[in-house]
């Protein structure tokens, strides 16, 4: 089966939203095993719409909409989708009363142009909306299939989630199973190097790598006309990468983020955390703060910015912070020293470095950041030389921070010690 996406909305043509939908929906589509060959946007506009929709419906089986099935004139979508394929428009009750509901929950009477919402093409299978007023649509005419979404993610997001994801599976005779590998303090060409035979000799299931900040994500997906024949497939390519990744892998499951995996990590050893920030300005914290439960391993996060707050703060001297400068392994290795000695945290994590754009020497160029950890004292600073803009070289910070972080603990912890595999 192959489908086509319409995103329909003026204000996507002038740029005064990203079509976050648009992502949305190819990932979906691409995992559940469905070829997706053309994607288009077109304005609030009956005629392209038509136009649009024709050659959309010629050419795939299934056409996926977005947006334009609000309550208003310039909504469109519904009416110009029934009106090409000939079918009336009728009323479906059930919708009627969903948003009537939706209005009363809210202490509101349904106002009468919402009236047009519960009005479907004739024979379509109707989605009701939990999250708005404009339900989702299925018509099926000449094997072909036409799904009409709302536009706004927190209701078109569900809405596939729950019933149209669902629906497409139960029309195709092959179930798509897919685990991704999370792994990182390993560089995207050493896991590429590594798997070459995988993703290069199998076809089912397929490994395909994706480079993240910080870390290497890799997908194993599989085909079969059962879920349970698909996962069978992929369980064996997932322990091979865990015998060559080992320790690199913080996880295979799809929702585990690393600020969640390193949060674990601190609370199954049962270790306080504090950070010392300066160029990444708290986002290390933010990240951390992140994941629900945090606060058991949490203490204290300082954003010492300016030199004389690392001295005040941090107690970090005045001759150390002339001498090395604020961007130097010294200064790193004293805020990590300064912030385990004031808050007796288990753990303490130190960011400071260049982000940029002025500012830089031969010495110290702009992208220099020094990332130390101290786990109960046992002190780790490393350098980075990070390239891009203020906010990647940021990023970059960020995300080696909480590599370096589960590096430390790990080794401290266990047997494990981690090789130079590149970043
Ligand atoms: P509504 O009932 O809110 O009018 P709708 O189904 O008619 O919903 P649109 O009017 O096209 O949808 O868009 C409503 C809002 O949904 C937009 O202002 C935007 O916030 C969001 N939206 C629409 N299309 C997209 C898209 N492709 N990607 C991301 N957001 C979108
Ligand atoms: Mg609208």
């Amino acid at each position: 089966m192959n489908a086509e996406f319409i995103f329909v909305g003026t204000e996507i043509l002038l740029g005064n939203i990203l079509n976050t939908n648009a992502q949305f929906l190819s990932e979906q589509c691409a995992a559940l095993g469905i070829s997706c060959y053309y994607q288009t946007v077109v304005g609030d506009n009956k005629d392209r719409i038509t136009k649009t929709f024709l050659q959309a419906w010629d050419r795939s089986d299934i056409v996926i909409f977005s947006g334009g099935l609000g309550p208003t004139e310039d909504d469109l979508t519904k009416e110009t989708v029934a009106e090409a394929l000939d079918l009336p428009m009728v009323m479906d009750k059930k919708a009627m009363d969903s948003i009537r509901e939706f209005f009363a929950r809210r202490g509101l009477e349904m106002p009468p142009i919402n009236e047009k919402q519960a009005y479907v093409p004739q024979g379509s299978k109707v989605l009701y909306n939990a999250n708005g007023t404009a339900p989702g649509i299925i018509c099926e005419k000449d094997g072909k299939m036409a799904i009409l979404l709302p536009g706004p993610g927190n209701e078109l997001m569900p809405m596939f989630e729950n019933d149209v994801r669902p629906y497409l599976s139960s029309k195709s005779d092959t179930v798509i199973v897919s685990k991704m590998v999370k792994m990182c303090g390993i560089g995207e060409s050493a896991v590429d190097a590594r798997i070459r035979d995988l993703t290069e000799e199998s076809s089912n299931p397929t490994v395909a790598p994706y480079a993240k900040t910080g870390e290497v994500h890799v997908r194993v997906t599989a085909k079969a006309p059962t879920e349970k024949e698909a996962s069978k497939l992929i369980k064996p390519v997932v322990r091979e990468l865990k015998n060559r990744f080992g320790p690199y892998i913080y996880t295979t499951e799809e929702d585990v983020t690393l600020e969640k995996a390193c949060v674990d990590l601190l609370i199954s050893n049962h270790l306080t955390v504090s950070t010392v920030e300066s160029c990444t300005g708290g986002l290390v914290a933010g990240r951390l703060i992140n994941v629900p439960g945090v606060s058991e391993v949490l203490k204290l996060c300082y954003v010492t910015y300016s030199n004389k707050a690392k001295r005040k703060m941090l107690g970090i001297k005045k001759a150390i912070l002339e001498k090395h400068t604020a961007v130097s392994r010294q200064v790193c290795e004293d805020m990590l020293k300064g912030a385990a000695f004031i808050n007796k945290a288990d753990v303490v994590l130190a960011v400071t470095g260049l982000a940029g754009p002025d500012g830089g020497t031969e010495e110290i160029p702009v992208g220099t950041v020094f990332i130390g950890c101290s786990v109960k004292g046992k002190i780790t600073v490393e350098k980075y030389n990070f390239s891009g803009n203020r906010s990647k070289i940021r990023e970059n910070a960020v995300a080696y921070s909480l590599v370096l972080l589960r590096r430390c603990v790990l080794e401290y912890f266990s047997e494990v010690t981690f090789g130079s595999e590149g970043q």
